[in-house]
């Protein structure tokens, strides 16, 4: 099949069917923007044949884009509302940071590799989302303390433990999904609640497993020494 738009479109559609639907992607809004987007504009050129493939594909640096099944299942999980400020540490390709943008969030996005962050911005540009997001290379482990609070905060590499500057800049009623484990061998993705109002007594936060995978780890402070 040549890549025609036509071909792009229907490697989607495969996707959103097999890959999502056919799994317990339920979420329309999410749905929706991940049968719009064009996966293949944030993908590189050696990657792109498999740019909708049900795998996480090389980025360049020894770092990845998510399994489409896994920016899905994350998303859906944040259960994002129009308007929100959004924290995503990883940028990456900024996959996920459109995904966040097309569901209405103003996004804030940290990533370490300079260069991945500046095509990512030309990226994001070129589709014409570069207003809802703002990018800074910086260790994310550490948040983006001028800008807390948020009300959802999302991490794409993984660290031994909830990073305590994320718990700390987490909005009261706020959740954050991040995924958690060993460096090696795989960590479960978490769903962070933070309540309304804490209780007297009771951990500031709730942490519930989701979901296994398998991420690059997070540098930095909050990752693995
Ligand atoms: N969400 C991305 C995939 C990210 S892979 C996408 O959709 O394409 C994880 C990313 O986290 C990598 O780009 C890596 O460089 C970045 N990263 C690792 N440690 C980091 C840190 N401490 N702060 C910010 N970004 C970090």
């Amino acid at each position: 099949m040549r890549d025609t738009p036509e071909a792009w479109e229907s490697r989607r559609r495969r996707m959103l069917t097999q890959d999502l639907q056919g799994r317990d992607i339920e979420d329309p809004r999410v749905l929706k923007v991940l049968g719009e987007l064009p996966r293949e504009e944030f993908v590189p050129r050696l990657e792109r044949p498999a740019a909708y493939a049900d795998r996480a594909l090389r980025l360049g640096r020894g770092q990845t884009i998510s399994q489409p099944y896994v920016v899905a299942f994350m998303t859906q999980a944040l259960q994002v509302e129009e308007g929100m400020r959004v924290l995503e540490i990883g940028t990456g390709s900024g996959y996920q940071t459109a995904v966040l943008a097309l569901l209405g969030a103003e996004v804030f996005s940290m990533e370490v590799e300079e260069d991945l962050s500046l095509v990512a911005e030309q990226t994001l540009d070129r589709l014409g989302l570069g207003e809802r997001v703002t990018l800074r290379v910086d260790d994310g482990g550490l948040g983006w303390p001028e800008e807390a609070p948020f009300p959802r905060i999302i991490v794409t590499a993984a660290s031994p433990r909830p990073p305590p500057a994320l718990l700390d800049q987490l909005a009261p009623g706020g959740r954050m999904v991040l995924p958690v484990g060993e460096r090696e061998g795989g960590q479960t993705l978490c769903l962070v609640e933070k309540p309304l109002v804490p209780l007297p007594g009771a951990p500031a936060v709730s942490l519930s497993p989701l979901l296994k995978v398998m991420f690059v780890p997070l540098r930095g402070k909050a990752g693995y020494v």
